[in-house]
């Protein structure tokens, strides 16, 4: 059994029993026994693209559209956030079923904390686990957003980790109109729900957020992306300190300094985002 320092980040927003855990939220010292010999299984299929090394329990064949949707993945990150490509390689691992994939976590990952996809990262590449399902797409993307951003940022906080997850978990075309947070985000803003951003900056801890958390966090990252230029702005500059190890601040200060009144233009951003607009 290898003592090893395991970083879990998990997707389960969509799910009703548990969180998600990421790096910055929990750095989980685990027993592991998912030597890299271990993750040897019997893998029919496998495949290189960009930084991604997948092996499959099912061939890969009808999913090529979903392996190119990784690889542009790691080409918007760059494009949008001015983040460098992942510097080491990426291991996904994909298993035919929940079954084989329970099999698998209990076997080699047996103290992880139990979710439908996992991103796992120790000291050696990151990891990613998936099974197929309904959503085998969405957690792919959401998990592989994970372990880009972290093969190439030190730290990333809880909040904007799980924003940017769930901003890139969705197909390309569907980020800026169709995601589906967007509706109840609308209607938490009628209601005169406003997300604090200073609030989502203080959580630390998985259990921390909820689906409302995730909304929120994914509305900051759209505004970000999608609102004016200096908010964007503003974030890149962020990432771009964390990534050289400066002291970076709080986004929500930063993005007050640079933007006046805030908060109204956060929410005449979602009241006029309209595709055409
Ligand atoms: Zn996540």
């Amino acid at each position: 059994m290898e003592q090893g320092r395991l970083m879990v980040c998990t997707d389960t927003s969509r799910k009703p029993t548990g969180g998600c855990l990421t790096i910055a939220a929990v750095t989980l010292c685990l027993a592991v026994t998912a030597r890299r010999e271990a993750v040897a299984q019997e893998w029919v299929d496998g495949r290189v693209f960009g930084p991604f090394v997948c092996r499959a329990e099912f061939s890969l064949g009808p999913w090529q559209g979903l392996l190119a949707e990784l690889g542009q993945l790691q080409r918007d990150l760059v494009d949008y956030l001015d983040v460098p490509p992942a510097s080491q390689p990426i291991e996904l691992y994909l298993f035919r079923d929940k079954r084989s994939y329970d099999r698998f976590l209990k076997r080699y990952l047996p103290k992880a904390p139990y979710r439908r996809a996992l991103y796992i990262k120790r000291q050696g590449p990151g990891q990613v686990f998936a099974y197929r399902s309904r959503e085998f797409q969405t957690d792919l993307r959401h998990e592989c957003t994970h372990a880009l951003l972290h093969s190439v940022l030190p730290v990333v906080p809880l909040w904007l980790d799980e924003g940017l997850a769930e901003y890139f978990e969705v197909p390309g075309n569907q980020r800026e109109f169709d995601n589906p947070h967007l509706r109840t985000l609308r209607w938490n803003l009628r209601l005169g729900i406003f997300p604090k951003l200073e609030s989502l900056e203080k959580k630390s801890k998985v259990s921390e957020m909820g689906r409302s958390e995730y909304r929120y966090s994914w509305a900051w990252v759209h505004f970000m992306l999608h609102g004016r230029r200096e908010a964007r702005a503003e974030l890149v500059g962020y990432l771009a300190d964390l990534r050289c190890g400066a002291p970076p601040g709080l986004l929500s200060q930063r993005l007050c300094r640079r933007l006046p009144k805030l908060r109204s233009r956060f929410i005449e951003h979602f009241k006029t985002c309209k595709r055409g607009a």
